[in-house]
């Protein structure tokens, strides 16, 4: 407890401040921290909990890594667990955003900071700091790609003055997780105007969020929601299908399963995180895009929040507007995205290093 409290008196102090306590380094070194995790069904996870634990512990701290399988209660528990250990903070990448209340009450009481990761906590005044990425920006960069995979925007995101009518169809992700909010309407911002002059159809009318929110980002989910709006809308004699809107890449390859199936052409299908998989599907041109999140400066910058938090430095920061968590605005540190398509796949996901060259093409 001793420990605890000197944590919770030194993290509020800024460095430099007349007053400020000595760096906790330390009493601190080798602490546990936890660090929650949502699932290990995506590949962009299973990278984020390696990238961070690697971090963490070449920062000389032991780490509590833990997967919830997409279940909240699961995710409670072991957030629970991590505090009975001793953790002094907490990385959290929530499955649902508003479930945590609890939990985060329990860790400020002990003076446990807490980092979301990723993913936005809200409705809690517990949550400490935010890193992420742009998420608007992923949104609109989504939006983008499929206007220009359709040939209605440029390369540089300029209108090619195109009329052709074109029929598309909108996904979204989880609606507990404040992300999919974000990339949705960050899509919609640049898609919408074209739907407006009638040069995009949504052939199946669903436009709302929640007509085309894809629970638990599940890839069956998205499969089974495309046949269904296939055999309504597309059957033979119907529409063409020319471009989907897909939030994340599990979702596209579902998306795509279905086109497969249905033996209509590949349309224009977008996608989120550069997973293997659909790198190798965008390489073969099967799927158009993806965006890259280069999950190794997220981990990195969670570790050196930790470092900074337990040894009394004021975690660096580049967003204090945006993220509002309903209770407060957290303070938050946005890394950038970009569009990838077949065109630049090599350079920004092979050439970065984050990949191979045999395991983008082999998708494994
Ligand atoms: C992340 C995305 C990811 C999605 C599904 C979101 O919260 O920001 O990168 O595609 O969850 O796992």
């Amino acid at each position: 407890a001793a420990l605890v409290l000197g944590l919770a008196g030194c993290a509020g102090t800024r460095a430099g401040d007349p007053g400020a306590q000595q760096p906790a380094g330390g009493d601190n070194k080798g602490a546990l921290i936890g660090v929650a995790m949502p699932t290990k069904t995506s590949e962009r996870w299973i990278d984020d909990g390696n990238n961070v634990k690697a971090k963490l512990e070449e920062l000389g701290y032991q780490v509590d890594l833990q997967y919830a399988n997409d279940k909240v209660p699961d995710q409670q528990q072991q957030i629970e667990s991590m505090l009975n250990k001793g953790a002094k903070v907490l990385i959290v990448a929530s499955i649902d955003g508003t479930a945590l209340s609890q939990q985060l009450a329990a860790a400020a009481e002990d003076g446990v900071k807490v980092i979301a990761y990723d993913r936005l906590i809200n409705g809690t005044p517990n949550v400490d700091y935010y890193v992420t990425f742009d998420n608007n920006k992923v949104g609109v960069q989504q939006g983008t790609s499929l206007l220009q995979g359709l040939g209605i925007l440029d390369a540089e995101g300029k209108d090619t003055g195109q009329t052709d009518k074109k029929t598309i169809e909108l996904f979204a992700g989880s609606p507990d997780d404040n992300n999919a909010h974000f990339f949705f309407d960050g899509a919609m911002s640049v898609i919408q105007p074209y739907i407006d002059k009638g040069i995009l159809t949504v052939g199946s009318g669903q436009t709302e969020f929640s007509q085309v929110a894809i629970q638990q980002w599940k890839q069956e989910t998205a499969q089974a929601r495309m046949e269904t709006i296939l055999n309504g809308f597309y059957a033979k004699g119907g529409k063409k299908l020319d471009g989907v809107l897909a939030p994340y890449d599990g979702l596209s390859r579902g998306i795509l399963n279905a086109t497969k199936a249905a033996a209509i052409p590949n349309p224009i299908v977008t996608g989120q995180d550069a997973e293997k998989p659909s790198d190798k599907l965008i390489m073969e041109g099967v799927q158009y895009s993806t965006i890259f999140k280069d999950t190794r400066l997220l981990g990195d910058t969670a570790a050196t929040m930790v470092d900074d938090l337990l040894n009394g430095r004021e975690p660096k920061t580049n967003d204090t507007k945006t993220y509002d968590n309903k209770v407060k605005i957290v303070p938050t540190y946005l890394h950038d995205t970009h569009i990838v398509t077949k065109e630049n796949l090599i350079k920004v996901v092979v050439e970065s290093g984050y990949y191979t060259k045999e395991e983008v093409e082999s998708g494994q």
